[in-house]
């Protein structure tokens, strides 16, 4: 057995609906800009040419159904999101084979700190300030895709105190989640316990603590987070 210098970290384990099993996660990719709407709202044109990825960390997702108001912005954003979970990867995977690697999916909140983000944007600066601090993506459990089917369209709504925020369908995503799957295995080498978040429709807009978000997709039933 490996002897360790300092305390290990803990895995980051995911709660999976209906079974005391959990999910092991190894990273964490995220898309830019996948729903048009989105994309219109944040000054870009949708387009098809290029999708862009960048990476929060493991143990920033968080089942615990609270966030808390970060520090260093005034200007916290939610961005409702589906989840996938790959239950094994590869590289070069084709567009039709991509589905055979999903796990699961579950509700998951890509909460960003907008000021800082619009400021590393502008300097031409990575995103990490702005998208990876702590807790910054609450998830709810996973639904496996034995259960789900797989999900290519659904309405995906997000409210905030009661009052419909966000509302898209799976339908609107740009890149639909097997090309997300094999444009990344053809950079990168995915593997079980990867997880994707597959982007949010339109109507991202800030929230105050005490808000309480509910995320709702068809299938993978409500995600519930109160702002602390
Ligand atoms: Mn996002």
């Amino acid at each position: 057995m490996t002897e360790f210098a300092i305390e290990t970290p803990p895995i980051v384990a995911l709660p999976i609906a209906g079974s005391d099993a959990k999910f092991p996660v190894r990273r964490v990719y995220c898309i830019g800009r996948n729903y048009a709407a989105h994309a219109i709202e944040m000054g870009h044109d949708p387009d098809r040419e290029q999708p862009f990825f960048f990476q929060k960390n493991p143990n920033n997702l968080d089942p615990s159904g609270t966030f808390p108001y970060p520090p260093h912005s005034s200007d916290v954003h939610h961005e409702a999101e589906v989840a996938v979970m790959l239950k094994s990867g590869g590289t070069n995977i084709p567009i039709d084979a991509a589905e055979s690697h999903i796990f699961g999916y579950a509700l998951s909140l890509d909460m960003t700190r907008r000021d800082l983000q619009g400021a590393q944007k502008k300097m031409g600066r990575p995103w990490e300030i702005g998208k990876a601090f702590e807790r910054s993506a609450p998830v709810g459990p996973i639904h496996p895709v034995t259960e789900t089917g797989l999900l290519n369209e659904g309405a995906v709504v997000l409210k905030v105190n009661g009052e419909v925020r966000q509302e898209g369908d799976m339908n609107q995503m740009i890149w639909k989640v097997p090309e997300m799957i094999s444009y990344l295995s053809d950079y990168f080498e995915l593997a079980a316990g990867d997880v994707i978040l597959s982007g949010t429709p339109s109507g991202v807009g800030p929230v105050q603590r005490g808000d309480v978000m509910e995320l709702f997709v068809d299938g993978l039933g409500v995600l519930q987070v109160k702002v602390t």
